[in-house]
């Protein structure tokens, strides 16, 4: 990776053997290189290209995980000398996303950000495969199998813009509808791993079937909560934040970052027992103020506090030390909301008791 200093090298580094863990890789192994500058052909220098080849030999390994954006040809160069599966940072992230994506517009955001990832990396390989010849009757004269994926692929890319356009359509729509019948919003925002999607389902676990079902054809990630006075208001799971979100992703998954925007109030899920949490909750702090979120109250909420072996000493006010496994904690959270919205009731439309 592109070195800004030791201790940023050290937790992006740490951060790729996390992420390669949750699509369940043994990580064998960790190679570093401090260069000046990156090398063209290779990215890494030719001695160290070397080296990884032997281990990749004696410890016969399937796949290696490059903590970089890499251009089309240094991939391709790497993976021929080294004759294994190579795969960069934000290949690594898209396989994640793709795991997780719960609703329809993620879905569709991962399958183009692949398929937009994929295109200019296609070069190369194709001269050899159209020289396998044949392929009569599937592609036009002269057309070689590189031409005929690429255009297959550009199809594919039209066809989910055009997907994405109707679904941006309909939530669109759903958010007018939220917004006159004026119901309170309250997103869920933090970094993989805080503990999000456990603290949704927590939340909102007493509210009946009925209701989450009618929730779930809307939006999935969406659900009524009920705090303790009696107030209603729809809470939304999002995605996962990371630190080094390659700038191709931020992209292409804005228009989910941006729903954050749209809430009358954040839920910040930071995991205090994480060695780098005040980091990881200065990467969501620099995320929001991307975009125009900062303004909006919010509360941190300090979890997994069972897993806490040391003091800890809380980075943002206000703030609460839970965890989302224990059902005391939570009635407190549901109180702790409420008091904090009372504190911004002026703000809102809505009477809050
Ligand atoms: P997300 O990526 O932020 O949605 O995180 P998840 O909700 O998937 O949680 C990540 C992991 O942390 C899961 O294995 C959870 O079971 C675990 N987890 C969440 N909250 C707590 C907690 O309060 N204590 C402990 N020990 N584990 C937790």
């Amino acid at each position: 990776t592109q070195i800004e200093d030791d201790r940023t090298f050290h937790s992006t580094m740490e951060e790729l053997r996390a992420l390669a863990e949750t699509v369940e890789a043994d990580v064998i192994e960790v190679f570093t290189q401090k260069r000046e500058k990156v090398h063209s052909s290779y990215y890494i220098g030719t001695g160290k290209t070397d080296e990884i080849k032997h281990f990749i030999e004696e410890a016969d390994i399937d796949i290696v995980i490059m903590n970089s954006e890499l251009t089309p040809s240094q991939s391709r160069n790497l993976s021929n000398v080294w004759e294994t599966k190579l795969i960069d940072r934000t290949q690594l992230i898209l396989d994640i996303f793709a795991m997780r994506a719960q609703t329809k517009e993620g879905k569709l955001q991962v399958e183009l950000a692949q398929l937009e990832y994929m295109l200019p990396r296609l070069q190369g390989i194709g001269t050899e495969l159209s020289r396998l010849g044949g392929g009569i009757g599937t592609r036009g004269p002269g057309e070689t199998k590189l031409e005929t994926d690429r255009r297959h692929i550009r199809n594919r890319i039209t066809d989910i813009k055009q997907s994405l356009q109707q679904v941006v359509k309909h939530r669109n729509q759903y958010r007018e509808n939220r917004k006159r019948r004026s119901a309170f919003q309250i997103s869920i925002v933090g970094y993989t791993n805080a503990g999000k999607s456990t603290l949704f389902n927590q939340l909102t676990s007493e509210s009946s079937l009925e209701e989450n079902k009618l929730f779930a054809t809307l939006d999935p990630l969406t659900r009524k909560l009920s705090l303790p006075s009696g107030f209603h208001a729809l809470i939304s799971d999002t995605v996962g934040f990371i630190q080094k979100l390659p700038t191709t992703l931020i992209a292409a998954f804005r228009s989910t970052l941006e729903e954050v925007t749209e809430a009358d109030f954040i839920l910040h899920v930071v995991d205090c027992s994480d060695e780098d949490a005040t980091q990881h909750e200065q990467t969501v702090n620099d995320i929001l103020k991307e975009l125009h979120a900062d303004h909006i109250p919010s509360l941190t909420v300090y979890n997994k506090v069972d897993l806490l072996e040391k003091e800890f000493f809380p980075f943002s006010k206000p703030s609460v030390l839970l965890s989302a496994l224990n059902s005391q904690d939570l009635d407190l959270l549901k109180q702790k909301i409420e008091d904090v919205l009372k504190e911004h009731w002026e703000k809102y439309n809505v009477m809050i008791p």
